[in-house]
């Protein structure tokens, strides 16, 4: 019955293991915190439980409790949570499931290679449980799960491997016994445990109880008589608490144990909402982005409690995926206990709910822009692209967050704002014009914009994938209309004097013949040719027919989707340009079509996209070069 098993560590724990003694020695006082926290975890879960089963409920009050034996130099913690079955042990204390585990550990270890030591991005994993092994050289672990009468014991030094045996353990819970490295009694003391727990785990919620001996008149422990569990810890939910009295350390820390970041958030938001729905709440910004910020497989979502019982972790419900690098906690006082993420998928009340968690966290955001710009600059180059996808899938919310984007433009250095836009624009301008594109260099020379630049009329560059979409979405802005410079229907004559219009039809119509060549030259190459009114210094230029999707996001969905057609451009035609006048003039057929090949080549590398034969178009390229210097080709 006592056999004990010897099981092997998956080589992902072994190297976290290894990682976490590495990068976080000067760190050790963070294992309290993290095994805290997972108690406090197990409570949650134990309590949850016990709603749908009456037979989980625990005798008495819930509890994490911290007994330092001085003699065995031992530092037990335990708690009389869910507790663990034999697989679960197994698994939870062997293996790690979360997924991209084995890259990321990757990139640590190449951090750490190159000087860095690793620590903000192992702390951004979160260490866990393995953070005892900071302190411990051994660490001994007895739990019972709370539907059984059986217990287990797991051992390991932290090496290699651990043991699992069936043991005694008088109810259920877990108990955590660590055996301290040399020199490390100091996590012993009465007056270090109390100190670690109010500067890092004030903000749980259940009772942290400290095995403490009564003091003679000294101040001395009368260690004759028997220690007693005295309470160190306020233990009322963080969010339940009037905002005044809590501190920005202890919002920190809250923010720690249920995001497993290590940095401090960048923002946060308390908040209590009385309307038709009832419920309380604390949001975070978080100072980094996770590694999984663009893995759609990626959890998201605040944690639901409901009256104080902790009901689930990453609840999207009630966040959507736009505000995915948003964490907190939701407190409502309606739902039922029970619910289950089916019920919150259609859930009116849980439509209440997320409407408030995105007005609080847009308005959270906005905040930090008000107060804190250097901040909301931080912040927005690692989530705005996230942020504008709302623009895209929120209707509701689109101006604000519009409101909040900043671009990339020709007229300034650095991001600016819609509206630091609007104030610069031209008298008589009624559009606010964008470009969209891989980068800010490829859209700066990109032919589409001459005219625009000309005339003087600033451009916005917007260069992340989703701003194709967003700006679509968008449409206006206050009021003023978004044109795209690569816009097929780019009209800019309402600018133009009558002259200017007339002498533009003229060219135009001398250039009809021209057009007509390049058409027949080309064929399906293009969906049409055109005289452009948008360019100055370039011959040609290819725009996108309406509806179309901009040349860089086409690239993209052709590399995701095998096989799909590409669209037909319009190649726009320059008629004042003194190549297409030479062109116009030339006599010889074969010469020409050399021209107008090359052309529409340099046309397509200009937009970024990859020319349909390299090699030919170097080829043509070196004979006209030949010519031009009077060698025969
Ligand atoms: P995390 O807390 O991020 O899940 P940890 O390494 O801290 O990762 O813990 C691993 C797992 O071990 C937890 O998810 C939990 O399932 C289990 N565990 C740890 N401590 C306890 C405990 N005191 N009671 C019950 N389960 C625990
Ligand atoms: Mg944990």
């Amino acid at each position: 019955m006592s056999e004990s098993k010897a099981h092997s560590f998956q080589a992902e724990v072994s190297q976290v293991l290894h990682l976490v003694v590495n990068s976080l020695y000067s760190h050790k006082e963070v294992f309290l915190r993290e095994l805290i926290s997972n108690a406090s975890d197990a409570l949650d879960k134990r309590r949850f439980s016990a709603l749908q089963d009456k037979a989980l409920a625990q005798e008495g009050a819930l509890h994490i409790r911290l007994t330092p034996d001085a003699d065995a130099k031992t530092l037990t913690l335990a708690d009389n949570g869910i507790g663990m079955s034999e697989e679960e042990l197994q698994a939870n204390l062997g293996t790690i499931a979360r997924s991209g585990t084995r890259d990321f550990l990757a990139k640590i270890e190449a951090a750490r290679a190159a000087s860095d030591d690793g620590l903000q991005l192992i702390g951004q994993f979160g260490v866990g449980f393995y953070s005892a092994y900071l302190v411990a050289d051994k660490v001994t672990v007895i739990t019972r799960r709370a539907d059984s009468e059986q217990a287990y014991r797991w051992e390991s030094d932290g090496k290699e491997s651990f043991t699992i045996t069936p043991a005694e353990r008088a109810e259920a819970g877990t108990t955590l016994i660590l055996h301290l490295k040399e020199e490390q009694e100091e996590f012993l003391k009465e007056w270090t445990l109390r100190d670690l727990v109010s500067r890092y785990s004030d903000y749980i919620g259940y009772d942290i109880e400290l095995s403490t001996y009564a003091r003679d008149d000294n101040g001395d422990e009368k260690k004759d008589e028997e220690p007693t569990f005295v309470k160190i810890n306020q233990a009322s939910a963080l969010w339940q608490r009037n905002p005044k009295d809590v501190t920005a350390e202890q919002y920190e820390e809250f923010y720690k144990h249920f995001t497993h970041d290590y940095a401090a958030p960048r923002a946060q938001r308390h908040f209590k909402v009385e309307g038709t729905q009832l419920f309380s709440g604390i949001l975070f910004l978080p100072t980094r982005p996770p590694f999984d910020l663009y893995d759609p497989e990626a959890k998201h979502g605040v944690r639901l409690h409901v009256r104080r019982v902790f009901v689930m972790d990453n609840c999207a419900e009630i966040l959507p995926k736009w505000l995915r690098f948003v964490k907190g906690v939701v407190d409502s006082e309606d739902l039922p206990l029970n619910v289950s993420r089916e019920m919150l998928q259609d859930s009116r009340a849980v439509r209440v709910i997320e409407k408030q968690v995105i007005n609080n966290s847009l308005n959270m955001i906005e905040e930090l822009k008000k107060d804190k710009s250097e901040e909301f600059f931080a912040f927005w180059k690692d989530f705005g692209a996230v942020l504008k996808e709302g623009i895209h899938f929120n209707s509701d919310q689109k101006g604000r967050i519009a409101k909040l984007a900043h671009y990339e433009s020709s007229g300034v250095e650095g991001l600016t704002s819609f509206d630091e836009y609007i104030s610069r624009m031209k008298e008589g301008q009624s559009s606010i014009y964008y470009a969209t594109g891989a980068d800010r260099a490829i859209l700066e020379s990109s032919p589409h914009l001459e005219t625009l630049t000309k005339r003087g009329f600033e451009v916005l560059f917007m260069i992340d994938g989703i701003d194709s979409f967003a700006v679509q979405s968008l449409g206006e802005y206050e009021g003023k209309k978004l044109v795209s410079a690569m816009d097929e229907n780019l009209n800019l004559s309402e600018n133009e004097t009558d002259e200017e219009k007339q002498e533009k039809e003229a060219q135009k119509a001398a250039a009809a013949p021209l057009i007509e060549g390049f058409q027949e030259i080309l064929g399906d190459k293009v969906k049409e040719v055109r005289a452009s009114d948008r360019l100055t210094d370039s011959p040609v230029c290819l725009v996108v027919p309406e509806g179309g999707q901009a040349p860089h996001i086409e690239r993209m969905m052709m590399a995701q989707q095998v096989g799909m057609p590409s669209q037909k451009r319009i190649l726009e035609v320059n008629p004042t340009h003194p190549i297409i006048t030479a062109l116009n003039a030339e006599q010889d057929g074969d010469k020409k079509k050399e021209w107008v090949e090359v052309l529409y080549d340099q046309a397509l590398i200009a937009e970024g996209s990859p020319v349909q034969n390299p090699a030919s178009f170097a080829q043509r390229l070196t004979r006209l070069l030949s010519q031009a210097v009077g060698s025969p080709s």
